[in-house]
């Protein structure tokens, strides 16, 4: 037995913890904080094998605690027979920026240079690295490893990852495309190349992550080639919140405009837009899809725009890879939302591709397989459709694993 993982995810407002078997993907233990620094903070724990398998109460925090209280507190909750199952501790981290292209155990050196990708990622560095650093005092004697949303997409050519831009951003600044949910992208990719049942190394794939963030990634024989998200996860496709691409000139106009700063504009871009920048009504696709449904237009152009833009998005990403033989979709939205499936296949005809509506409603609970017509696992005739459930927790453990046991990719 290679003994448990426990991956440790830490945001500002909330921080999910889980005791992992890398191995099989069980998770005896997983625990949420969420709401963190309000005053409806709450923590939740749930034991696979508890009492009657239920999941524990909510443990009302009792007022507004902070993240990294909440993460002491969760980790000291751990049994002593759970903690001591423990070989490791993984980390999301979001930027590895150009440093770093695979996972890392964490030392006072990686410390350091983690500390200076803080600018990168200043919504999300912070608190990562606060999550790792209170982890660290609360579990002293075991490794910790940092898992990069950035690592897998490293992999990208200059061709792919530089903006146009002047040459100085680049080389001073680090002004280039890094693209994030990296380790998504790596498990479905791997996933789809099983229920294919064909080499990774022989593949040409589109993963299209479709959560609150969402991303798309070219891989090409297991390797990113090119991906939408850039220096920051705002660039790419619409998402909940973030706009995804727009023309830079607008944050200048919308500035002008309406008498505020370039960041009022940007905070904006981040957390106004998107789905709920273009509905009114709200960031989640299922309430958007119901709300198209019951006739709102507005919402009905949401789910439009969505489905266009990751179809368009397709299209291009066909072109960095030369070639087509699958298209994955994972995420909340791509794993449950047969009907953003549906509309996506549909605008990709073009490119060979056609939905099995049975097949494509039938995956639409969150397991895995193929949504297109050719079902014949085998078939080899034209581009697959596929849905992959995906699972970073199980990611962030199995590279914890790799890395404690001193192994390498
Ligand atoms: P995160 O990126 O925060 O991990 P998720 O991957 O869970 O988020 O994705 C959340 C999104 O998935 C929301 O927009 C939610 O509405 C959407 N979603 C979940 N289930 C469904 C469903 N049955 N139909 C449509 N959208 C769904």
């Amino acid at each position: 037995m290679t003994g448990h993982v426990l991956v440790v995810n830490a945001g500002s407002s909330s921080v999910k913890l889980a005791v992992v078997d890398p191995d099989t993907g069980h998770r005896p233990v997983t625990a949420l904080a969420e709401r963190l620094g309000s005053p409806d903070a709450a923590l939740h724990v749930h034991r696979a094998e508890g009492p009657g398998h239920a999941p524990a109460a909510p443990d009302p925090a009792g007022g507004a605690i902070s993240a990294d209280e909440a993460l002491t507190r969760l980790v000291e909750g751990l049994t002593d027979a759970e903690r001591s199952t423990l070989t490791g501790v993984g980390h999301r981290v979001v930027h590895g920026g150009s440093r770093f292209s695979d996972s890392v155990v964490v030392d006072a050196g990686v410390r350091a240079d983690l500390d200076r990708l803080v600018a990168l990622a200043p919504l999300h560095m912070p608190a990562n690295l606060r999550g790792v650093e209170v982890a660290q005092a609360a579990l002293p004697d075991l490794p910790h490893v940092a898992v990069f949303d950035t690592a897998f997409h490293q992999t990208m050519e200059p061709v792919a990852y530089r903006y146009a831009v002047p040459t100085a951003w680049y080389a001073d600044h680090g002004v280039r495309r890094y693209g994030f949910h990296g380790t998504s992208h790596r498990f479905v990719s791997e996933r789809a190349a099983e229920l294919l049942g064909r080499p990774l190394e022989s593949l040409r794939l589109v993963t299209l992550h479709l959560g609150n963030g969402c991303s798309a990634a070219a891989v090409d024989g297991g390797r990113s080639v090119d991906t939408t998200m850039g220096l920051t996860p705002l660039e790419g496709l619409v998402m909940g919140t973030r706009s995804g691409d727009v023309d830079p000139g607008v944050i200048g106009y919308v500035a002008a405009q309406e008498g505020v700063g370039a960041e009022e504009v940007l905070a904006a871009l981040n957390s106004r837009s998107g789905l709920l920048g273009l509905s009114g009504l709200s960031n989640d696709m299922r309430t958007l899809c119901d709300a198209a449904e019951a006739g709102s237009e507005p919402a009905t152009l949401a789910v439009q725009v969505f489905c266009y833009r990751v179809a368009k998005t397709v299209g291009a990403l066909t072109v960095a890879l030369g070639g087509l033989d699958a298209v994955v979709f994972t995420g909340g939205i791509g794993e449950h939302s047969s009907l953003v499936r549906s509309r996506v296949l549909d605008r990709l005809a073009v490119l060979g591709l056609h939905e099995d509506p049975e097949a494509n409603a039938r995956h639409g609970r969150g397991t895995g397989g193929r949504v297109d017509r050719a079902t014949d696992p085998s078939s080899t005739a034209g581009p697959a459709a596929l849905v992959v459930p995906t699972d970073e927790e199980l990611v962030i453990a199995r590279d914890t694993a790799r890395l404690v046991s001193g192994g390498t990719p």
